[in-house]
């Protein structure tokens, strides 16, 4: 008989959560314009809003966080940081940044033009934001397959090479500044790209001489699904998986808050001398001095030890198993889930769990509504309103997938705590032929509008 599996850790320290009543939670909710980001967390009994700088770090991240060296220029701490970035990553040039988007920020503003084009995989949200901020266009690439929510295929990240090649074909290479690989594509749903579409890709851009960025966030989850599902990798260890996968970029922005397990950082990592150089007068006017870059010199060193415990194969596969566990409890329920289970969160197909409500009426922060009124937890939308309106023409764009992703942080909850939330969403699902409306938007901001939009239940 096999033994069960249990987790590689044991808890040291443990923070008190409330447990909210319903009549709590329905007035709370109100007050918050039906937007789950306006609750206090207080108010929130799971707390699956995001995964992204809301896990639990090490000891030992602990106890390099005390040794952090919080010189202005210089600091070990940043030396420390610029080792883990080469020899896990393989770049001899870094800038490190607040977080992902701040990245984002300093990297594009060196690279990125009024009028440019920026094709990749379902470019995530601030991704998005920072290139029509400047006026440049994101060409979403994905192959279509990521776009039926009932398909088991391995590899629902990977860009369709020939739609890349079509906008390669397309647009005058000056007006290309980038392909941007996002691993794990988030928005698609937490799916993993494959190596062998980052060779491809690779070779591709090269033959129209456009540099590959990899947008980075879950490198690290994206590492363990090649180990998991792709042939030739079986054997690999993780650290060789993800040194083989950056052979095949440019230049990578990262979110440490996700796979480095810190809760806050970020970093750029760049082959050209020339781009570090450019970068770095952006990086010194917007997040700080190029040794800190928006980060103390504690947080850096827990980055760098977070870098590595995240590369290790027993890490990411407690991690994973318990996302896993989380969908296998909700399929036996028959919830509609997108197939195959993704790496950081489970992503409720909306549109199959509610398919009496118009796509008008924001079908998934319906659901998510719920989830919160019925049990406490709190999901997110990613739909309609992550979708937001089109630059030019100002109207909702309605994407071909509604989602309420309830993303698990790393090593924060226990499986009783999958168990509560399993629970609450069969209840929801068993009854969802009494829900007759959604909702309606009041109040919404001009650009990633999902953060502070203004609802209201339909009656
Ligand atoms: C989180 C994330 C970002 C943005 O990073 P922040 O640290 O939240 O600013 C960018 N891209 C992807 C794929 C992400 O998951």
């Amino acid at each position: 008989m096999s033994l069960p599996y249990a987790e590689p850790y044991k808890i040291k320290m443990v923070e008190q959560i409330y447990r909210s009543t319903q009549e709590e939670r329905e007035k709370w909710i109100k007050e918050a314009d039906y937007n789950l980001f306006n609750l206090k967390s207080e108010q929130v009994y799971i707390d699956l809003l995001t995964d992204s700088g809301t896990g639990s770090m090490s000891d030992k991240q602990w106890s390099a966080m005390m040794l952090g060296d919080e010189s202005y220029a210089g600091a070990s701490s940043y030396y420390k940081m610029k080792d883990a970035v080469k020899n896990i990553l393989g770049f001899d040039y870094f800038l490190p940044t607040h977080q992902g988007r701040a990245a984002e920020n300093v990297l594009f503003s060196a690279m990125i033009n009024k009028g440019d084009v920026v094709p990749g995989n379902s470019h995530f949200d601030t991704t998005k934001g920072h290139i029509e901020f400047r006026k440049a266009k994101a060409i979403d690439c994905t192959i279509d397959e990521a776009f039926d929510t009932t398909l088991n295929y391995p590899f629902k990240g990977n860009l369709d090479l020939d739609k890349l090649e079509a906008v390669l074909k397309k647009y005058p290479k000056e007006k290309i500044p980038m392909i941007i690989v996002t691993i794990t594509n988030n928005s698609s749903g937490g799916q993993p790209v494959s190596l062998q579409n980052m060779k491809d890709v690779k070779a591709l851009a090269d033959k129209y001489d456009i540099p590959v960025f990899y947008d980075s966030a879950r490198f690290a989850e994206n590492a363990y699904f090649i180990k998991i599902r792709e042939e030739a990798y079986k054997h690999k260890k993780i650290k060789e998986i993800v040194k083989e996968m950056y052979k095949y970029a440019d230049g990578m922005t990262m979110s440490s808050k996700k796979d480095a397990i810190v809760n806050m950082g970020g970093f750029i990592g760049m082959r050209s001398e020339e781009l570090f150089k450019k970068a770095s007068v952006y990086n010194i006017m917007f997040e700080g001095y190029i040794t800190y870059g928006g980060m103390s010199g504690r947080d850096m060193n827990a980055l760098a030890q977070g870098l590595d415990e995240g590369t290790e194969f027993e890490v990411l596969e407690a991690r994973i198993k318990q996302v896993e566990y989380l969908g296998n409890k909700l399929m036996e329920s028959g919830i509609p889930l997108q197939q195959p289970i993704g790496g950081h969160a489970v992503f409720v197909d909306a549109k199959r769990f509610l398919p009496q409500i118009k796509k008008e009426e924001y079908i998934a922060q319906t659901v998510a509504v719920e989830l919160y009124i019925v049990g406490g937890i709190r999901g997110v939308e990613i739909g309609t309103i992550l979708a937001d309106r089109d630059p030019e023409t100002r109207k909702n764009r309605y994407p071909e997938l509604e989602f309420v992703r309830l993303a698990i942080p790393r090593r924060t909850y226990t499986n009783s705590h999958m168990d509560y939330v399993a629970a609450v969403c069969k209840k929801i699902f068993d009854n969802r032929h009494e829900a007759k409306h959604g909702m309606r938007i009041l109040e919404e901001a001009p650009i990633m509008r999902h953060f502070t939009v203004k609802l209201e239940k339909i009656k």
